[in-house]
């Protein structure tokens, strides 16, 4: 377990599209120093928000951030490439008012971190123990949490009818797990769904360049997919982007049911110590002790 905070070595620079806008986006990931956390910067107004879940104002189709006025879309991604690859600190650039989508996952950006390294300062990493068992419902999700020595995470998915179908994953953060076995899975749609977000006004920078596209018992994307359960992963990858905004290392065991933002950010909120004061139902927390049983 690192002890101590740390940043990337040098900036490293990405370019792409908004998946919602569809504009080009160009983004950098900057060296900051000790406690800054991860700040996102726009570069075309100079707003800087700090990614911390008081700024969180949307999660349906995206995690926005807002704060005095300016807001930032599509961070999750990033914010997960940036927590799984364990960097406490770093400015995040970007050029207008949302990420670059990238191939749809976190792998270029846990590559780029990995291929410049990082820098340890001498100050301490502040971390979040969960220290209870605790169950969070909303939306046909449920997250159980208890306490570990490790972040630990096991995902299900289940979309019957489809090829996804149910599919699990267990998982325990380290850089090297991060990069290999999460930072690759692409995000996905259900081909049915595609022309509600467009008619929506939303995914309009998306195609099979930065999503895998289900229809049925098929996956549209010519070259198939890059893990037997990459959906199960993806999620993964999101639930790391979602907790990353409790803005500290975070030390649990986690059984995500059907996870998406909402339940997410309902856990982000609860470890966080808020009482989810945009939402208008609060999160049901168990009172009585779950009893979490895995065999792996
Ligand atoms: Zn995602």
């Amino acid at each position: 377990m690192r002890i101590y905070q740390r940043t990337i070595s040098t900036w490293v620079q990405f370019s792409g599209i908004g998946l919602h806008t569809g504009m080009p986006s160009f983004a950098r990931i900057l060296p900051a120093a000790p406690d800054t956390g991860i700040m996102f910067r726009r570069t075309d107004n100079g707003a800087e928000i700090q990614a911390s879940v008081e700024n969180v104002v949307e999660t349906a189709y995206a995690t926005v951030l807002a704060s005095g006025g300016a807001r930032i879309s599509t961070v999750e991604h990033f914010l997960a490439a940036l927590y799984g690859m364990e960097i406490d600190n770093a400015v995040v650039e970007v050029d207008g008012p949302e990420l670059p989508i990238l191939d749809g996952s976190a792998r270029q950006v846990a590559e780029a971190i990995d291929f410049v390294g990082t820098v340890e300062s001498p100050v301490r990493r502040r971390f979040l123990w969960v220290s209870t068992n605790e169950k969070l419902q909303r939306n046909g999700s449920m997250v159980a949490l208890a306490p570990s020595e490790n972040f630990e995470v096991l995902v299900t998915v289940d979309f019957p009818g489809t090829l996804i179908g149910k599919q699990w994953l267990k998982f325990t953060l380290t850089p090297e797990n991060f990069l290999k076995e999460i930072a690759p899975a692409r995000t996905f749609v259900l081909r049915e769904q595609i022309d509600a977000l467009w008619k929506a006004g939303l995914a309009k920078g998306g195609s099979l360049e930065n999503a895998i596209v289900v229809e049925g018992d098929k996956v549209l994307n010519a070259d198939g997919l890059r893990f037997q359960n990459e959906f199960a992963r993806h999620k993964l990858l999101d639930f790391i982007g979602d907790l990353a905004l409790v803005s500290r290392p975070v030390r649990g065991f986690f059984l995500a049911v059907r996870p998406g933002h909402t339940v997410n950010r309902c856990l982000t909120e609860h470890l966080s110590g808020l009482a989810a004061p945009r939402s208008r139902e609060p999160a049901v927390i168990a009172e009585e002790p779950v009893a979490i049983s895995i065999t792996a």
